[in-house]
């Protein structure tokens, strides 16, 4: 498969480009790709009393600008904090099964947890949420084995104890819908 990855908002480079590096060493028989043209963090989107991005909203403009792409799946990275009805923030979100998905930076920073800066568990969190919404478009739903990546993460101690990869039961599955048609 062919995963876009389009930047909404300003998005450092370098993460980008490592999550762009990572996806197929995960996914088999995938590439990926960095749309050049961002998307503009819409005020529409802006929720003022939350102070957060509706994640449903950007997601649906996510999907739009697949059409202009010639990918399977779009990946929408930015760094503003989303939420969803009902919960208070979201670290991504995506059609189970599609082709659209989008994860927020925001809460991956140790700096949000009052830690000081390090940008490898900043990088390993964003590798997570990325595989995690990825094997959501491919109709994997949440596993129970808690270092799958496919487990739910309700805080980001959750993310942290889970790993990278999918757990064998998932990996087959993401197998099975990634063969040779
Ligand atoms: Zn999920
Ligand atoms: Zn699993």
């Amino acid at each position: 498969m062919k995963v876009a990855i389009l930047p909404v908002g300003q998005v450092e480079q370098n993460v980008l480009q490592y999550i762009q590096e990572t996806i197929p060493k995960i996914f088999p028989r995938t590439e990926s790709v960095i749309l050049k043209d961002p998307l503009t963090l819409p005020s529409e989107a802006y929720n003022t009393r939350r102070r957060q991005y509706s994640s449903s909203f950007l997601a649906t403009l996510v999907r739009e600008y697949l059409k202009k792409t010639d990918a399977d799946k779009i990946l929408g990275i930015t760094t503003a904090d989303l939420y969803a009805s009902r919960l208070n923030f979201v670290f991504g979100e995506a059609e189970c099964p599609g082709k659209a998905a989008i994860i927020s930076l925001h809460r991956l920073k140790p700096e949000f947890y009052g830690q000081s800066s390090n940008q490898s568990l900043f990088l390993e969190r964003a590798t997570k949420e990325t595989v995690h919404e990825i094997g959501h478009t491919l109709g994997l739903t949440h596993c129970s084995n808690n270092s799958c990546v496919m487990f739910f993460s309700n805080s980001i101690i959750d993310t942290d104890r889970k790993q990278q990869f999918f757990c064998v039961k998932c990996f087959e599955t993401v197998q099975n819908r990634l063969k040779k048609r």
